[in-house]
């Protein structure tokens, strides 16, 4: 692997390099346990004293190639692949912010993680302080508690489509000597670099484009390597870890302590890395994302502009869309705004039903990012569970159709659309 490479480059070339008479392409090593020759040698990996793969609930040859891609990709440490993005969410928190002490989130979220975040986080004793992520730092600060130990927020937020203000949300973090942890699913390694902006720690849910093809759930934590620990907040990476024989992350693994943690104790106490299959997939996945990418924008943009225009159509939130709000921030961070945006249409949430059931060639699924067009109703499908308010925090009106532009012909798209708008 050469640092020089461009994205495009490392989406294909890094993670598996081939030795003389390997497999061309990423093998699937669809095997639990690994052999050894003396006991000896067992036991120094068991002390994480030697890199090596000791059971499939902790590492595996596939995974580790999909995490090095997935690291040279954003430019990180190492990486860390999880079963879900769930739980790269849930683990990139738990890691450094433990029962007894708060963290603080930009609230526009995808449901999944306002969910997890403000009831689970709080049955294990972890607080969590939803901020409005367009609040000036003064109001940020007050948030702000003795025990307050990260900062997380999305690229783009699933589905209210705000860009997160990374300087603000990077110097709130900076200034409390705690990390930064942004979510980078639809931004993608292609569209956006949050290490470039001041985040420490990037996880995605890898089931949306980085799979891109709608096969495999999956998620993935990239560490930067630049956080420093080492200030009196996180004993649990500089100080002894009993569970490992008083083993101590930041001296036996410096600048990559951060993942190294996070696998010895969360993935190996519960058990959810990602499979060998989902990582072949998403590897597989990972090699077209740019061409992906630039076609889902493109179509994106093109259809934002259709529904713009169309007289039936109440209002369009894509940052891509010259009139939205967000635009010059999106030109800030982000090289095209992902495939996905949000729309309503006059007479509401029943005449946006009749829309989403008339068309043809979109079909309604509840997911999003990958090559198939598609639609979702948030409020009474992802975002069920939450409340009025909550549901609203995180950008979703009960007229809202969350809309997910693949990489089909956009002539037949707008065609789909045309044909369905028609019918109210
Ligand atoms: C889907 C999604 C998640 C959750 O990922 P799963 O792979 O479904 O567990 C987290 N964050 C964002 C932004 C998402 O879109």
């Amino acid at each position: 692997m050469n640092d020089n490479w461009s994205v495009e480059t490392k989406a294909i070339q890094c993670g598996w390099e081939p030795k003389n008479g390997e497999p061309r392409v990423l093998p699937i090593c669809q095997s639990t346990t690994y052999k050894y020759d003396n006991a000896a040698q067992v036991a120094k990996w068991f002390d994480l004293e030697a890199d090596g793969h000791i059971y499939s609930r902790l590492s595996n040859p596939t995974v580790d190639a999909f995490e090095r891609k997935m690291a040279a990709l954003e430019g990180g440490i190492g990486a860390l692949a999880t079963s879900a993005g769930q739980a790269a969410s849930m683990v990139s928190v738990a890691n450094v912010c433990t029962a007894g002490q708060h963290f603080i989130a930009a609230g526009a979220l995808y449901g999944g993680t306002v969910a997890l975040f403000t009831n689970t986080f709080k049955k294990m004793g972890v607080e969590v302080t939803l901020v409005d992520p367009e609040a000036s730092i003064e109001e940020l600060r007050k948030a702000v508690r003795p025990n307050t130990r990260a900062v997380f927020g999305e690229t783009i937020s699933n589905p209210g489509m705000a860009v997160l203000d990374f300087a603000k949300f990077s110097q709130l973090a900076k200034e409390n000597g705690i990390p930064f942890i942004v979510d980078n699913t639809f931004g993608t390694p292609y569209l956006c670099r949050p290490f470039e902006h001041g985040a420490d720690i990037v996880i995605h849910s890898s089931t949306k484009y980085i799979d891109g093809h709608a096969t495999s759930v999956g998620g993935v934590i990239i560490d930067s390597g630049k956080f420093n620990w080492d200030n009196g907040k996180f004993p649990e990476l500089t100080e002894p870890d009993e569970s490992y024989h008083g083993l101590i992350y930041t001296k036996s693994f410096g600048a990559a302590a951060y993942i190294a943690k996070a696998r010895a104790q969360w993935i190996r106490d519960v058990g959810c890395y990602m499979s060998p299959m989902n990582a072949f997939l998403s590897n597989l996945g990972l090699e077209t994302l740019h061409v992906r990418m630039d076609r889902h924008c493109a179509n994106a943009l093109t259809l934002a502009e259709y529904l713009e225009k169309h007289p039936k159509v109440a209002w369009v939130n894509y940052p891509g869309l010259k009139s939205s709000k967000q635009h010059d921030r999106a030109k800030k961070y982000l090289k095209g705004c992902s495939g996905v945006m949000t729309f309503g249409v006059k007479g509401g949430r029943s005449a946006g039903e009749i829309v989403m059931d008339s068309l043809q060639l979109a079909a309604i699924v509840v997911h999003v990012a990958d090559v198939r067009t598609c639609v979702l109703h948030p409020a009474s499908m992802t975002h069920r569970q939450l409340t009025d308010a909550e549901q609203l925090a995180a950008g979703v009106t009960p007229d809202l159709i969350r809309l997910s532009v693949g990489i089909e012909n956009v002539n037949d798209i707008i065609a789909d659309f045309d044909q369905a708008l028609a019918k109210i």
